[in-house]
């Protein structure tokens, strides 16, 4: 079975409500194996909504519209389905009696359009609303069914779950398992990962990938449909393996809730390894976001923000004469920084961020130029040149990021492309 959902609300249209019925909606319906091809949004226009159903009506088995059930006059959509269908709207009791309780209980009159709101499309099935007035319907008509939703999502959703699974499940369909996983990248570009994986997405069937660019990162979304849960997640798990031996060094994590810092919080916590971070443009915050996580106390000793050149030779202890010869952007300065930060904390792992964050450029150097320090105590100091964007809060952000997938890096033995002035931590 496949579906269609017709969000109704021209405030949709204007993007002054964002479309969340949608998401939600075929969220749910994939979880029963209905496949959603199609989401519309239509204005509270009754010509274009007649359209909108009768296109959905040829290419879809079922059709879920949400919103314009109310009582005002711009909620037509059960009187635009009924003409069309050429069904009438009959009162249905119980919603009468609930409207009227609902007005005398809180001493209000009832208009005329709050009985509108009790009229339903004649031989449908009422979806009981737990937390509104307006009543949902569900109701075939030569081979295809109709559900219609009101628009508030607190209504849309309990009456989604209470009333329509179960009649959706009850309703003869294919038994299809939909099940996805989201693989979560780090400093690949989406048209990298998309190159490295490009027989892949163009063979795609079963499973299919997706890809999309997230905020400083790469988002993979692997999705495999099968008869029982388990052919699904087999065929996810090689999928993913194939994914893993390509770009696997990348990867961070898994879902929609996988957190770079996170990651990096557990693998310290897992090594017995403890961290500090001398910073410059990030100005305490990569600490900040260290300390964003509970436990942080575990691995997280403390840090020191060294933002004027003064500080970082009178506080770190960083050379005058190396902020002379290379400026405080450079390799030497934030091994330097990172060296320093490490033996003062006595940490095994020091983090240092010095770079232009913008707008202006310093020292010469554009706009953008990081480097981040990286001191491992007892082993190696290196550091790396980043060339980030024009938009100083991007810049830093993207810096912690970098600084993150580092530790990420070092801590997993992964390779580390440009390291410069690697030499031992002494
Ligand atoms: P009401 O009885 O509140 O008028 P309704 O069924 O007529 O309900 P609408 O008038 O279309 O629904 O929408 C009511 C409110 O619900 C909108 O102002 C909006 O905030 C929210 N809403 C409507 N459609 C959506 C949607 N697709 N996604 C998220 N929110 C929505
Ligand atoms: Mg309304």
């Amino acid at each position: 079975m496949n579906a269609e959902i017709i969000a109704v609300g021209t405030e949709l249209l204007m993007g002054q409500v964002i479309n969340t019925n949608a998401s939600f909606l075929s969220r749910e319906l994939s979880l029963l194996g209905i496949d959603v091809y199609h989401q519309v949004v239509v204005g509270d226009n009754p010509k274009r909504l007649l359209e909108a159903i009768q296109v959905a009506e040829q290419r879809s088995d079922l059709v879920i519209l949400s919103g314009g059930l109310g009582p005002t006059k711009d909620d037509i959509t059960k009187q635009i389905l009924a003409n069309h269908l050429a069904k009438e709207l009959v009162l249905d009791k119980s919603t009468m009696d609930k409207i009227i309780d609902y007005h005398e209980n809180r001493k209000r009159t009832m208009s005329e359009n709050n009985r509108l709101q009790a009229m339903v499309i004649e031989g449908s099935t009422i979806l009981k609303n737990k937390t509104g007035l307006a009543a949902g319907m569900f109701l075939k008509e030569k081979s295809k069914a109709f559900i219609l939703l009101p628009g508030p999502p607190n209504e849309l959703e309990p009456m989604f779950i209470n009333e329509v699974k179960p009649l959706l499940r009850g309703e003869p369909k294919e038994e299809t398992h939909l099940i996805s996983k989201v693989l979560r990248f780090f400093d690949i570009g989406e048209s990298q990962l998309a190159a490295e994986l490009d027989d892949l997405i163009e063979e795609q069937k079963n499973p299919t990938l997706a890809t999309y660019a997230g905020k400083h990162e790469v988002r993979l979304r692997i999705t495999a449909n099968g008869s029982t849960a388990a052919a699904c997640y087999l065929l996810l798990d090689n999928m993913e393996a194939t994914i893993q031996q390509r770009i696997g060094d990348y990867f961070y994590g898994y879902g929609e809730d996988a957190r770079l810092v996170n990651v990096v919080a557990d693998l310290l916590k897992e090594q017995k390894m403890t961290l500090t971070a001398a910073e410059s443009l990030t100005g305490g915050a990569f600490q900040s976001c260290m300390t964003s996580v509970s436990g942080a106390s575990d691995y997280f000793k403390g840090g020191i923000v060294t933002y004027s050149n003064e500080v970082k030779t009178a506080i770190l202890g960083v050379s005058k004469k190396t902020i002379e010869k290379f400026g405080a952007v450079s390799a030497e300065c934030s091994i330097e920084m990172a060296k320093n930060a490490q033996q003062m904390f006595n940490t095994n792992i020091a983090l240092s961020f010095t770079g232009v964050a913008g707008p202006s450029r310093l020292e010469k150097k554009e706009v953008g130029t990081v480097w981040i320090g990286v001191a491992i105590k007892g082993e190696t100091a290196f550091a790396k040149e980043y060339h980030l964007g024009k938009g100083r809060d991007s810049n830093r952000e993207k810096s912690i990021m970098s600084g993150l997938d580092l530790i990420r890096r070092v801590l997993l033995d992964l390779p580390i492309q440009q390291k410069v002035f690697e030499k031992i931590n002494d």
